[in-house]
């Protein structure tokens, strides 16, 4: 499956929420990034066919959406918020999913079993959904989004409120389903982009101020990030000097890691960018355009 997306919008009433968005995506893991309000949900729903763009459209392998339910058909959707019945047991809520996707009972049962074994509830299988942890809770929603074998899976905020183990194994499952389709994955936190993900995009304000990949996206802080060891007492002085980008070490000297375009202080070394780099440059820098 390709998707393309051209020149989509959205407005609220009067706010413009999406603007002219191109994006194309191919089998692969896509992590779609942005502050909360940037966009990212709305961008997302309209993938799956829940909004309707007001501008431009979606290219399902070159065409235009024509048939919505065989469309529908092709894709899977973890919202934010998945909510299911907090009676229902783990396998009952597969099983009616996949009755109201039309799926043929002879093919459904043997694929819960598989999915369930595939996001590692198989020991909760009859388990109530309200026993799940929430980490539990999201992969059964993965195991939901992947009940029709989509070739696009659609996944938003994947691990908001899990713990790190659950995240970690949350991502890797992600990882792993997405070899022969496109997962794309929208989150605020660049660290899930760069351990799951090949390719990125950034949302500000409804554009993209990036799209490629998590290389060149780390790139975007070549140059630009620098270490520098100080005493603990200056730490607050440092904050407000300059943008502190981490802090390492206890005790008397600090190791800090700083944004800067010129070296912060003569001792300063520069050092490589990663992805939550690259991305904090392109937001502040779009806050300094927005301001001039
Ligand atoms: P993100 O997922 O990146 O946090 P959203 O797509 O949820 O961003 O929201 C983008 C913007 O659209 C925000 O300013 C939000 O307040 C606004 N918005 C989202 N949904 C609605 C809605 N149903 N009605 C009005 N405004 C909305």
């Amino acid at each position: 499956m390709r998707i393309e997306m051209l020149g989509i919008e959205k407005w609220y009433r009067k706010k413009q929420v999406l603007n002219g968005l191109e994006w194309r995506l191919e089998p692969g893991m896509y992590g779609l990034l942005g502050k909360n309000g940037a966009g990212k949900t709305t961008l997302m729903r309209i993938l799956a066919s829940i909004l309707k763009p007001d501008a431009g459209e979606i290219r399902v392998d070159g065409s235009p959406i024509r048939d919505i339910k065989e469309y529908r058909r092709r894709i899977g959707y973890l919202p934010q918020e998945f909510a299911v019945y907090p009676e229902m047991r783990v396998t009952e809520v597969l099983e009616y999913l996949a009755v109201l996707s039309e799926l043929p009972r002879a093919a459904y049962r043997p694929r819960i079993k598989a999915l369930l074994k595939q996001v590692n509830l198989e020991e909760q299988a009859a388990k109530r959904v309200r026993q799940l942890s929430g980490g539990m809770k999201r992969r059964l929603g993965i195991a939901q989004a992947l009940l029709t074998d989509p070739e696009l899976l659609i996944v938003d905020e994947p691990t908001a409120g899990l713990d790190p183990e659950e995240r970690i194994r949350f991502r890797s499952l992600l990882t792993a389903s997405a070899r022969d389709r496109i997962v794309l994955l929208s989150t605020h936190i660049p660290g899930d982009v760069e351990a799951a993900c090949g390719q990125a995009a950034v949302l500000d304000g409804g554009r993209f101020l990036f799209r490629g990949s998590c290389r060149e996206l780390a790139e975007k802080a070549e140059g630009k990030v620098w270490q520098l060891e100080v005493p603990a007492a200056e730490e607050e002085t440092w904050r407000q000097k300059c943008e502190v980008l981490e802090i390492q070490g206890q005790g008397k000297e600090l190791r800090l890691k700083i944004l800067a375009d010129k070296a912060p202080d003569p001792k300063a070394e520069r050092c490589g960018g990663n992805v939550e780099n690259g991305y904090m440059v392109l937001i502040r820098s779009q806050e300094k355009g927005g301001l001039g």
